[in-house]
């Protein structure tokens, strides 16, 4: 399914951010002053010097001077940061879909805080935020067209990808991570996340200045492992909140335009299965079946063999059944795509998946903390 002139052309005006995005939903506020230009810079930090990391990285291997090392460098630490983000940050954390040792824990969000993407208070109330109002005007990152016309399209990808980091509204700690400001341990990994960031930067470099003995091995570790990787893996993992709430295939009717996408599954460890992971956020699986992309769940599954992680949660067949069977009973949209009906929040509608969309749209918990834990919630 792709995205419709019609429903392009219905749509409410986005929030752009503004004095206002602190009425416009619960849970959101507004950054100001000394504050917001101190996030601004730092995003702008995050988007433009790995970015140039990578056209010299990238400039290297063009010219045949990049070493086998450089490659493994490259490999390992995006490895690290994928599944710090997808199993640390997003599938231990933000959604509780498993439990494991404090030692695993540890390493696992080092790794994700070496993405740079965030300390991790910051990254699961802006996650819980998503699926509270996943593709709704106080979505952080839809890619809802901003505007009419394919520019107006490219917009909005643009804002989902990265442009709404440069923007004021933010999700609230206390409203949507409460469990995690109880958390002792969890505050020092949020605190100490500048030291984990420069540690993903330092790692590569201080590996391949040892093993080749010169500063051009600790250079090229520093492109290859960090800057490179850095880039990379942090465009891989913002595909997620743009392509694939976009382009995809669709199984479950979740209210939003989450979409499963293949590719972008692949190499985001199966985050890009976003359609499934929307019907059944508790899910540590985000591949709901054997053949579906997800390494990060694959690699949890052989974790919970090993018992290094458990009480790992996903839907039984019967809740999936059960859930396509509530889906059809809802009735088909007829002549109304189904991309159309998420932003019909607010108006009277007359079908079934409308129903269903408008009743997810005023059911925003009072606090938000357990947003996404259920295994049937989004
Ligand atoms: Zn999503
Ligand atoms: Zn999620």
């Amino acid at each position: 399914m792709t995205w419709d002139s019609r429903s392009t052309a219905a749509l409410p005006p986005p929030p752009h951010a503004s004095a206002s995005a602190q009425a416009f939903a619960a849970g959101v506020t507004c950054l100001a002053g000394p504050a917001r230009r101190l996030e601004q810079l730092a995003a702008l930090t995050v988007l433009l010097l790995p970015a140039a990391g990578f056209g010299l990285a990238l400039q290297l291997l063009l010219q045949g001077r990049c070493t086998a090392l450089d490659l493994a460098l490259f490999g390992l630490m995006y490895t690290l940061q994928m599944a710090g983000i997808t199993m640390g940050f997003h599938r231990l954390l933000a959604h509780k879909a498993f439990r494991t040792s404090a030692a695993l824990e540890a390493v696992l969000l080092v790794c994700g805080s070496m993405a740079a993407q965030g300390p991790l208070l910051f990254w699961v109330a802006t996650h819980r935020r998503h699926h509270v109002y996943s593709d709704g005007p106080a979505d952080p990152h839809s890619p809802r067209p901003r505007g009419s016309g394919a520019l107006g399209s490219l917009r909005g990808l643009w804002h989902a990808h990265v442009g709404w980091m440069l923007g004021s509204d933010r999700a609230r700690w206390s409203f949507f991570a409460a469990d995690l400001l109880r958390e002792r341990r969890l505050l020092f990994f949020h605190r100490s996340y500048p030291l984990w960031v420069l540690l993903g930067l330092g790692l590569p470099a201080a590996v391949g200045g040892l093993a080749t003995a010169d500063w051009d091995g600790a250079w090229r570790g520093l492109l290859f492992g960090g800057l490179a990787r850095m880039f990379l893996a942090n465009q891989a993992a913002w595909c997620v909140g743009s392509l694939c709430h976009r382009f995809g295939r669709r199984p479950f009717e979740t209210g939003d335009c989450s979409a499963n996408n293949w590719l972008v599954a692949l190499i985001t460890f199966g985050e890009g299965l976003q359609n499934n992971h929307h019907a059944f956020p508790g899910s540590f699986r985000h591949g709901l079946h054997w053949w579906e992309p997800d390494p990060a769940g694959w690699l949890l599954a052989a974790f919970g063999a090993l018992g290094w992680v458990w009480d790992l949660r996903r839907p039984d067949a019967a809740a999936i059944e059960r859930r396509r069977r509530h889906i059809a009973n809802l009735g088909p949209a007829p002549g109304a795509p189904r991309v159309q009906a998420v932003f019909r929040h607010g108006r009277r509608s007359s079908n079934g998946r409308d129903r269903l969309v408008e009743r997810r749209r005023a059911q925003v918990p009072e606090d938000a903390s357990a947003a996404g834990r259920e295994p049937g919630g989004r």
